[in-house]
């Protein structure tokens, strides 16, 4: 069995800094990622909040530097699916390619927007149809867009693409919205805003990129069209969540609960980024709770190291 110091799970932003902290204090380090390392960021067009890129970056770039710069320092990374971990120390980690041991174990799988499931929404993604209205409300400056969703992050969304729109409908499945009251309030005081009430995203239509959204009125039945440049789905997020997990303490939507320092529940078990209750979702903080939880990491290895030198004959 391969044997490592730490063993990030996760190849996004916060996995990534990990490793390449862990890696370049000297720990020999692993990082497990099932699909593309670079995490969420790869599939946004332009990343313009990423500090030290005053011309912004595109997210598949920012990636791919993150992963070069832990590489270089001694990161290895290996393509596979983590099945289990199994608890003590030193802690087993069974994968598609294998098994690993570790001494710490850092999570950083991430969370994944919620997505309708309707027809056109995947071929169209990246083509008018968005998750992050952060990342592309620029895009859509002096359009039509639509924001599908009810919650808090459809109703900042909307009101946030109303800075670049010409107008931007808010399509709720209800008729009454989920998001707090003084978002609330200030959604229905925006002139931009139109509410489409009782009203369900059927189909997204468009050749190459997004031209109109097929609705459904979820009380009457009624079939419309509403012809759109954008469809940011805000309907919220899901952690990435795994078995494996039960090992540590998730909150009731299943985020991992964590110290300042990115300890988990279990001892040598940290966890960062959006996998993190309370993240607040950015690439920055990611990062920063990459390096926090990779500090921490040292820590714990370090007091080990102690543990058993005083203990040891
Ligand atoms: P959320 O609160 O779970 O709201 C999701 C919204 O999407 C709900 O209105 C829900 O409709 C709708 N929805 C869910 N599945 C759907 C589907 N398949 N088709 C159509 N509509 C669907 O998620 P969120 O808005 O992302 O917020 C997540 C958490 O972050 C919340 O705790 C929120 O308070 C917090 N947050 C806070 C702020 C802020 O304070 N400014 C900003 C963003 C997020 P129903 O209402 O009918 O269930």
């Amino acid at each position: 069995m391969a044997k490592y110091e730490v063993i990030s799970i996760g190849g996004g932003p916060a996995g990534l800094t990990a490793g390449l902290y862990t890696s370049r204090a000297g720990l020999k380090s692993l990082l497990v990622e099932r699909g593309i390392v670079g995490g969420q960021i790869v599939n946004a067009t332009l990343v313009e909040n990423y500090p030290g890129f005053p011309k912004g970056i595109s997210g598949a770039e920012l990636g791919s530097l993150m992963h070069q710069q832990a590489v270089k320092y001694g990161l290895e990374v290996v393509t596979a699916e983590v099945t289990g971990v199994a608890q003590g120390q030193p802690y087993s980690i069974s994968t598609t390619e294998g098994d690993f041991e570790a001494r710490a174990i850092i999570i950083a799988t991430g969370s994944e927007y919620r997505k309708l499931g309707v027809v056109g929404e995947e071929r169209l993604t990246g083509h008018g149809v968005s998750y992050c209205a952060t990342c592309d409300g620029f895009f859509f400056r002096d359009r039509e867009v639509a924001v599908a969703g009810g919650g808090d992050t459809a109703i900042t969304d909307a009101l946030e693409l109303t800075r670049h729109a010409k107008k931007v409908y808010v399509i709720h499945r209800r008729d009454q919205l989920r998001a707090g009251q003084v978002l609330q309030q200030r959604a229905f005081a925006e002139p931009k805003l139109e509410f489409v009430w009782s009203t369900v995203v059927e189909e997204l239509v468009g050749d190459k990129v997004l031209e109109k959204l097929r609705l459904r009125n979820a009380k009457t039945g009624q079939h419309s069209i509403l012809e759109v440049g954008g469809l940011f789905v805000a309907i919220g997020l899901m952690p990435n969540s795994r078995s494996f997990f039960d090992i540590v303490d998730l909150d009731d939507a299943g985020y991992i609960v964590t110290e300042e320092t990115m300890a988990t529940s279990v001892p040598g078990v940290f966890a960062a980024g959006d996998i993190r209750r309370n993240s607040p979702r950015q690439v920055s903080s990611a990062v920063g709770d990459g390096a926090t939880a990779a500090m921490s990491a040292f820590r714990y290895i370090q007091e080990q190291r102690n543990e058993i030198g005083t203990t040891s004959p």
